[in-house]
């Protein structure tokens, strides 16, 4: 079987001996883009070279991409332990072209790479391209001597790839893998295509135009590429796996909370261990780069994924702080890879030791309350928005953690009327504040307690338990 590891190794010596220079990660914070909660693609840490801001001495680089998808534009938190393919930390394989090659070699290569480096039945695989994007079709006709029935026109923006507003943008042609009628789901663009038949697992993106302000696009005189494939799903591939959780490095990871926990990932388990395996990377690496649990931002994501597996470690029955205990088998997985985690592991199973200690303080009168609240709920009831206030103010349970809870029984969760009590909260307790006398420098407090996540409001509140506002 071929590991992760070598699978990581394999992809990085192909594009090294085509001219790439090869990488490492970047952190998970992104050093160069203030807006973006977690670098969440391998493009991230070459955005400035992409739009001519930053020049590199190479015109190729190749990189596996540590990222995380769980905030902002690209959140797969809820879709973790629920499909075959997402996480919310994955590493993202890719190779990038700064103006050098463009559409003919990189397909060239990525078929090259699958299906003789690789060795991909072609019968397994189609592709999708942007429907206006004829030069893409007749390439992958000509590299691939794909058929035309699977060469697949998609008019959507998910085979339009822009930076942002303005910038580098392009059409993008995503490969899949068809893992088998047995599964259900649709080939791209059909309605079915959200099961997990037919996996996308690369995705290459031609940037081709500079989008101007007004709308506009104008040809960029050298176009680039970027291309992305997502480890864990090739892995699955590689090594005859539908799923991304029974590849090599999450078997290991699940044995491990299987024997802490003396459970099987079976039946209603299942999906407590595959978040826990899940979360424990994210919440490794993202200790690793520096990140710490908080009450707001890039922490409270943190601090949301950590107490979604703790919930989940306590479903299984564990009667002691669990997710520390694991870290040893990740760094054992993946510490080669990514050294960082080795050097952080006193850090990251303190952390997440004492935020364990902390949380089952309060988690198991939260459930209790939600039991209370929700217990005669069934299929399609949705929970008030005052009782997930209640377990968000006084039991330190996140929004998503309610929602998680009750997912599985098809309860929903009121979000108006959750923000609605947390904004009313906001107001009493300002209300309180100014009439108590102060000057307009109270004022100015609250606002920087608003702009800022309320961290240090929670002090002047008189009922809050965990001190999550
Ligand atoms: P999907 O449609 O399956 O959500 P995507 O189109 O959002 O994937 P891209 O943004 O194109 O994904 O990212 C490039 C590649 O990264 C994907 O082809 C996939 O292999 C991988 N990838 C994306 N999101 C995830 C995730 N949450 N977990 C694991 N791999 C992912
Ligand atoms: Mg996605
Ligand atoms: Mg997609
Ligand atoms: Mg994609």
């Amino acid at each position: 079987m071929t590991s992760t590891n070598e699978i990581r190794r394999s992809f990085l010596d192909y594009f090294g001996a085509a001219g790439h220079e090869i990488v490492p990660s970047a952190p998970l914070v992104p050093f160069n883009d203030p807006t973006l909660m977690f670098t969440n693609a391998g493009m991230v840490p070459f955005k400035n070279v992409f739009t001519g801001l930053e020049t590199r001495a190479t015109k190729r680089a190749t990189s596996s991409q540590k990222c995380v998808r769980a905030g902002g534009k690209h959140n797969d938190l809820d879709n973790v332990g629920y499909t075959a393919r997402h996480h919310t930390f994955f590493e993202m394989l890719g190779n990038f072209s700064f103006g050098d090659y463009f559409k003919e070699q990189a397909i060239t290569h990525a078929w090259t790479l699958l299906t003789r480096e690789w060795g991909l039945p072609k019968d397994k695989l189609l592709v999708t391209v942007y429907h206006t994007d004829d030069e893409a079709f007749g390439l992958w006709q000509k590299i691939a001597g794909l058929s035309d029935d699977r060469i697949i026109r998609i008019p959507t923006s998910d085979n339009f790839w822009s930076m942002g507003d303005t910038g580098p943008c392009g059409p993008c042609s995503e490969i899949f893998y068809d893992h088998g009628d047995h599964i259900f789901g649709g080939p791209p663009g059909s309605p079915d295509e959200d099961g997990d038949r037919f996996i996308e697992i690369w995705n290459l993106v031609f940037m081709q135009f500079e989008q101007a302000a007004d709308g506009t696009r104008t040809n960029l005189p050298s176009p680039s590429i970027d291309t992305g494939m997502g480890i864990e799903r090739v892995a699955a591939v590689l090594q005859g796996q539908h799923d991304n959780y029974d590849t090599d490095t999450f078997r290991a990871l699940i044995a491990a909370s299987e024997s802490l926990t003396g459970t099987k990932a079976e039946g209603e388990s299942r999906a407590s261990h595959r978040v826990i395996a899940d979360h424990l990377r994210s919440s490794s690496f993202l200790l690793a780069d520096g990140v710490l649990p908080s009450n707001e931002g890039r922490g409270y994501v943190l601090r949301r994924i950590m107490r979604r597996a703790m919930r989940h470690a306590h479903l299984l029955g564990a009667k002691e702080p669990l997710m520390h205990r694991l870290v040893g088998s990740l760094v054992t997985e993946m510490g080669q890879a990514f050294p960082e985690l080795g050097r952080a592991q006193p850090l990251v199973e303190e952390t997440l030791l004492r935020e364990e200690v902390q949380f089952r303080r309060t988690l198991a009168n939260g459930l209790k309350l939600l039991d209370e609240e929700a217990g005669h709920l069934g299929e399609g009831d949705s929970l008030p928005g005052a009782t997930a206030f209640r377990l968000y103010d006084t039991f330190g349970f996140p929004y998503d953690l309610t929602e998680d809870a009750l997912r599985a029984r098809g309860v929903s969760v009121d979000r108006a009327g959750f923000e609605a009590a947390m904004a009313q909260q906001k107001a009493a307790a300002r209300a309180a504040w100014k009439g108590s006398g102060q000057t307009a420098d109270s004022e100015v407090w609250f606002d920087i307690a608003e702009r800022e996540g309320a961290t240090e409001f929670t002090g002047y509140t008189a009922n809050i338990g965990e001190g999550v506002v």
